[in-house]
């Protein structure tokens, strides 16, 4: 081994007098006239360990005289034996022999004093804030939920492909888009002169990606079973709980799939990562159950046993209309579903997860495979309680005639889809897939609220400090 244990392995260990050394950061330091208890955390897991010092150790004033810089924040190190703790809920603690100051941490400067600040005031300090609990949670859980990502796809023959970020294709329709340009526009404005986008880096206007998913078809034409994961981008100007101006999503596509396959696996893969989170961060999720989201663990252990809901788009509807219930807007067959129509339908009308399908095809984009009735695609979203939408998804249309009809009567540019169209050309195959957003998901799982206190650095309509 070539780093020291970490608390997360110290804690794990039998307590039986062992030498060992602690790095980390004081969370709390608690006097008695025998002892000094420390609580120290180094982020491996939500457990901090406690140093125990005992008040008068013979020949040992070096100890006394390193306790005062010892504060909360202040990193230290730690050496000392791991003795089994008559303290209750903790198997281990450690006996400290040495102690060291290593970064103060001074009480009158340091922010992170209180053992609960606001979610609001630790977002701007969002360089700090990852040494609070909540934050070492969802950070911890971030980390295993990408890890279990690429698990499931790899366990299953996908392939992972990186699609590209800039992109010049201005017609994806899934939001708003970043431009991104070399020239100079400040200049360009000051000389009162036009914009000539000729002149730009790729001689054409470019924009920040906002979904991998064309992209990403050429390659599922290719290799069959392919997924994406990366950064994803839209200039979202809604300030909402649940948007970011940057967020990373996962983005599946599957040749030889239709919907009904599409469906089977958004649904495994959602119940593959409510189940790894159960299992594998039972701490963190233990904390978010205790101190985010009351009764998070038990609907969690339900998402991952029962089979989703399946309902239709035209369904849906008669059904909110149906319940009579005050909506802000007024839900009617053909309207895009607002967030409270998809909370209602999974919170309400479901009491779980739904997947709705076969929506009217005025809402969804141009690639998704028309149904025979004319009216509907052959979409499905998925939606969960607490925030509606979770995962966005469709059977393509794979058939050249009836996609090329489609992009006619969008009147979208057909010269930029050439190569798209080209995959219906040659080779064409059924194929589906979705779109999951990441930072969605870990609410779903944390049960943290506010989708900008999920990821490290939210990007949102003027927040981009840091
Ligand atoms: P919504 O209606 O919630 O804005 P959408 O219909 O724009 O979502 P899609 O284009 O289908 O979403 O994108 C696929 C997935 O990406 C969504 O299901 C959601 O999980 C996620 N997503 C979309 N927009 C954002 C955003 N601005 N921030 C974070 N995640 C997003
Ligand atoms: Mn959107």
């Amino acid at each position: 081994m070539t780093l020291l244990p970490t608390i997360k392995e110290l804690l794990a260990m039998e307590p039986e007098g062992q030498k060992v050394v602690v790095r980390g950061w004081v969370r709390t330091k608690r006097e008695t006239k025998q002892s000094v208890f420390i609580e120290i955390n180094d982020g491996s897991c939500f457990s901090n360990i406690q140093g125990v010092v005992a008040a008068s150790l013979p020949g040992k004033d070096t100890l006394k005289e390193a306790l005062p810089g010892i504060s909360t924040g202040a990193s230290v190190e730690i050496r000392g034996t791991l003795i089994p703790s008559p303290a209750k809920g903790q198997k281990a603690e450690v006996s400290v022999q040495e102690i060291e100051l290593i970064g103060e941490a001074p009480a009158d400067r340091y922010p992170l004093q209180k053992k609960a600040h606001s979610l609001e005031f630790l977002r701007e300090l969002a360089h700090l804030r990852v040494r609070t609990n909540t934050f070492g949670a969802v950070a911890r859980v971030r980390n295993r939920m990408a890890f279990a990502i690429h698990q499931f796809f790899q366990e299953r023959g996908f392939y992972y492909i990186h699609t590209p970020i800039i992109t010049t294709s201005d017609a994806e329709g899934a939001g708003a888009m970043f431009q991104v340009t070399a020239l100079d526009l400040e200049a360009i404005a000051k000389s009162g002169k036009p914009v000539d986008y000729e002149k730009d880096f790729f001689g054409k206007k470019a924009y920040l990606t906002v979904s991998g998913q064309l992209n990403v078809e050429t390659y599922c034409q290719a290799l069959s079973r392919v997924y994406t994961f990366g950064p994803t981008f839209r200039a979202e100007n809604s300030n909402t709980t649940r948007h970011l101006a940057e967020f990373w999503m996962i983005e599946p596509e599957m040749a030889f799939v239709e919907l009904e396959g599409n469906i089977a696996i958004a649904t495994e893969f959602i119940q593959f990562l409510v189940s790894t989170a159960l299992t594998d961060c039972a701490e963190d999720i233990a904390f978010f159950d205790q101190r985010v989201q009351p009764g998070l663990r038990e609907s969690l252990e339900k998402v991952a046993r029962t089979p989703f809901t399946h309902m239709t788009y035209t369904d849906a509807v008669r059904e909110l209309e149906a319940s009579r219930a005050e909506f802000e807007f007024t839900p009617y067959w053909g309207c895009d579903l607002q967030s409270e129509h998809e909370k209602f339908i999974t919170e309400k009308i479901v009491g779980g997860p739904v997947v709705v399908t076969d929506y009217p095809k005025e809402i969804k984009a141009f690639y998704m495979k028309q149904n025979k009735d004319g009216k509907t695609v052959a979409a499905m979203d998925v939606l969960v309680p607490r925030f509606g939408e979770i995962i966005g998804g469709s059977e393509r249309e794979w058939r050249l005639d009836l996609l090329e009809k489609r992009i006619d009567e969008l009147d979208l540019p057909k010269e930029a889809y050439g190569w798209y169209l080209d995959l219906r050309r040659f080779g064409s195959t059924p194929h589906s897939g979705f779109g999951l957003g990441f930072e969605r998901l870990l609410m779903f799982v944390t049960g943290m609220a506010n989708i900008r206190d999920v990821i490290p650095y939210p990007r949102a309509a003027r927040q981009a400090d840091f």
